[in-house]
């Protein structure tokens, strides 16, 4: 921490002390190792593998010291966040004892069974081996099990044993590999001096909610799928606008207090925390970092919520739309990247040049999000996202880019100045050395832009609460490595057949590419039915489900792209074509069967015990009085009858895999459903209800 405060025996004192890093790493190392492994995790050079065993030996060595009893891969595949395998340090010696061990190679590489991991066709289930490989820019560290068991976590890419990528790392890698080469052409156009290593930074907020474990357990619907399928709107629940921002409850508090503590441990620099817009809503952020480390520690954030809340008597949902009819959860990604002189190129700077350079980067933003806006939107596709994108709470599923009253402005007059006469009419002649002084810190927000400018970075707000951030980062890194790629090869090839510098040729070059991506910017509401008649006439897609989003990836544009920027060859696109609408189709038919089973066997005979009781009343009543228990028997009977005939029908999407016919189905049920729960007695209803699960905790 800073010398200026003494944080030592505070939490705070303990960040980092988890993690293997470089600071930590230089206490156990010899220099030589030491120096070569920096270079590696800093300046981004290959990997010596001479120092491996020593690496190892050191890692071991530290781990053991902080009561590791095993080591483990981490990896991230295309299903789910995580997955780990864990192998304990123990090697019994031929006296009955044992010693611990721990080699180079068990570090550089693992090998689990790959074959029950989903490889979308990449692999036959004879050529199963997968192999994990360490990933030495993301550093290593200790996890502390609540029994006091330690692991140590290595994180590291998954690849077949052809070299295809099997998860969400290897892509991003590659794409950041893509980008960063692309900004240090850039950087070499506008005479800036390398003298860092370029690289994304990515500040991932994410998006919670808390309930009391006990309504948990009663819910086979948040078990089973992470929301609930049925429930009825409580009287009071976001309308009164008193919880985003408000005071946190103890309880909440309590567990904010474990969360941050244990992530501070692991290295995670968890910043703000406030609460959300639904009740019981909540969000944690990060202070930004670089892109490949951030996205593991955004994972690192999603475990650590859940199992802080566990020991706190609560469960973390982590799901897009836990509740219907209240706010769901996404994640912020906050993108930018820092060029070669180590600053972020999405800041207005002091000077004409560094201004120049800002706005030939809002130029390459604008040229690689509108091209390739169908894939961004297949980043963030995922069943869970159908329901909150486009849902009056998050950004619609047309992709398009806010960039606030000022660079707007600015933009336009680029737009329509050029000619160096018309300067004096106020229009902007963008050259190195010729820009005026740019807004700075401009304050306009709109929370319902998909892809916001917010003073020094893109805030893609489109991200699923449960999702990794990778996806929306390869196709971020990649799309504006693309653009960056075109940009600069227009600027080289003008100014060689011009011999013009830089200062004669950019404002042309920019000024064609506003005019012909200048409908990807919106700055009004993203939500209305108005925006989105605009977008259809303006051509930008609107892709709501899934299925049709995820089509992007079949796409010989988007195919062409990853595979040009040695991202993703067109065999790996396509698996992740299969696996993920594999996925899409598997939640909907999983969320499909837990529906039905929860309206046979728990709502309907509530319904039909509530009308046993009503019939027995209405037998005892006197003869000429009654007719409002005989309404009330008709309305329930009619609604269980409503239920049934939904039921049936959900039946059948099931068993045919019908995903568009489970999700009609289930809505319908959902509101016969929701209005018995308004009918039957509390007492025999067998949900936790809304306003239980959302305010009781
Ligand atoms: P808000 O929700 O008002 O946008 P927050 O403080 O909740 O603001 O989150 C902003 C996020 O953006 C933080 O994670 C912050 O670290 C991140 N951020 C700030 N600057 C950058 C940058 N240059 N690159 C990436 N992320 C950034
Ligand atoms: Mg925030």
């Amino acid at each position: 921490m800073s010398s200026t405060c003494s944080c030592g025996s505070s939490k705070l004192g303990h960040f980092g002390e988890n993690v293997f890093s470089v600071k930590t790493m230089r206490n156990y190392l010899s220099e030589n190792a030491y120096q070569k492994l920096v270079s590696t995790i800093l300046k981004g050079e290959a990997l010596d593998h001479s120092i491996a065993d020593e690496v190892a030996d050191a890692m071991k060595t530290w781990a053991l010291e902080k009561g590791a009893t095993h080591f483990t891969h981490m990896f991230q595949p295309l299903t789910g966040v995580t997955a780990e395998k864990h192998e304990a340090f123990l090697m019994p010696d031929r006296e009955g004892g044992a010693v611990a061990t721990f080699s180079g190679k068990e570090l550089i590489q693992g090998e689990p069974d790959a074959s029950s991991f989903p490889s979308g066709g990449l692999r036959a289930t004879f050529e199963a081996r997968g192999y994990t490989a360490w990933d030495p820019t993301s550093p290593a560290f200790v996890r502390e099990n609540p029994s006091g068991g330690c692991v140590l976590c290595i994180p590291t890419v998954f690849c077949g044993w052809h070299g295809e990528a099997l998860d969400k790392k290897t892509g991003l890698l590659r794409s950041q590999h893509a980008l960063a080469k692309q900004i240090s052409r850039m950087g070499k156009l506008f005479g800036i001096k390398e003298t860092t290593r370029p690289y994304a930074t990515l500040g991932a907020e994410q998006e919670y909610f808390l309930i009391d474990k006990k309504y948990f357990e009663k819910r086979l619907d948040l078990l089973q799928t992470g929301r609930t399928l049925f429930g009825s709107r409580p009287a009071r629940h976001q309308q009164m606008e008193d919880h985003y921002f408000g005071h946190i409850k103890p309880r909440i508090m309590a567990f904010m207090d474990e969360a941050n503590a244990e992530l501070w441990k692991l290295g995670v620099p968890a910043r703000t925390q406030h609460n959300e817009v639904s009740p019981a809503q909540f969000e944690v952020a990060p202070i930004f970092e670089e892109q490949n480390l951030a996205v593991d520690h955004n994972v690192v954030i999603m475990h650590v919520l859940q199992e802080v809340a566990d020991r706190c008597g609560l469960v973390c949902l982590l799901h897009e739309k836990p509740f219907a009819g209240v706010n769901g959860s996404g994640k912020h990604n906050n993108w930018s990247i820092v060029g070669p002189d180590g600053k972020n190129w999405l800041t207005p700077g002091n000077t004409p040049h560094e201004n120049a350079k800002f706005l030939t980067m809002l130029c390459i933003v604008m040229k690689g999000v509108d091209t390739h806006a169908a894939l961004l939107r297949a980043a963030v596709a995922t069943a869970g996202n159908d329901h909150r994108l486009g849902a009056n709470e998050a950004p619609p599923a047309i992709i398009s880019i806010f960039l606030g009253e000022q660079l707007t402005d600015i933009i336009e007059q680029v737009e329509k100045g050029g000619a160096r006469s018309s300067k004096s009419a106020g229009l902007i002649e963008i050259g190195v050395s010729t820009l005026p002084k740019l807004p700075r810190d401009a304050t306009d927000r709109n929370r319902t832009s998909p892809l916001a400018f917010t003073g020094n970075k893109f805030e893609f707000r489109a991200v699923g609460a449960s999702q990794s951030c990778a996806g929306a980062n390869v196709v971020l890194n990649t799309a504006i490595a693309w653009a960056m790629d075109e940009v600069c090869t227009e600027l080289e090839a003008k100014m060689a057949d011009s011999k013009k510098d830089l200062n004669a040729v950019l404002h042309g070059v920019l000024q064609g590419i506003i005019r012909k991506h200048k409908r990807i910017l919106f700055d009004g509401d993203n939500y209305t039915a108005e925006w989105r008649a605009e977008a259809a006439k303006r051509g930008l897609p609107n892709l709501t489900k899934t299925p049709e989003a995820l089509a992007a990836l079949e796409d010989k544009k988007s195919i062409a792209l990853f595979e040009k920027y040695e991202v993703l060859s067109p065999r790996e696109t396509k698996s992740r074509y299969e696996v993920y609408m594999h996925a899409y189709e598997q939640t909907v038919t999983l969320e499909g069967s837990c529906a039905l089973r929860i309206a046979r066997t728990m709502v309907l005979p509530a319904a039909y015990r509530y009308l046993a009781e009503l019939g027995s009343t209405q037998a005892v009543l006197p003869k000429g009085v009654g007719a409002g228990i005989a309404a009330t028997i008709k309305e329930v009977a009619a609604l269980t009858d409503k239920v049934n005939a939904e039921a049936a029908k959900l039946d059948k999407g099931v068993k045919a895999h019908d995903a568009d016919a489970m999700l009609a189905a289930m809505v319908a049920m959902r509101v016969s459903v929701d209005a018995l729960e308004n009918l039957v007695p509390a007492n025999l209803w067998p949900l936790p209800s809304y306003a239980e699960m959302l305010f009781l905790m």
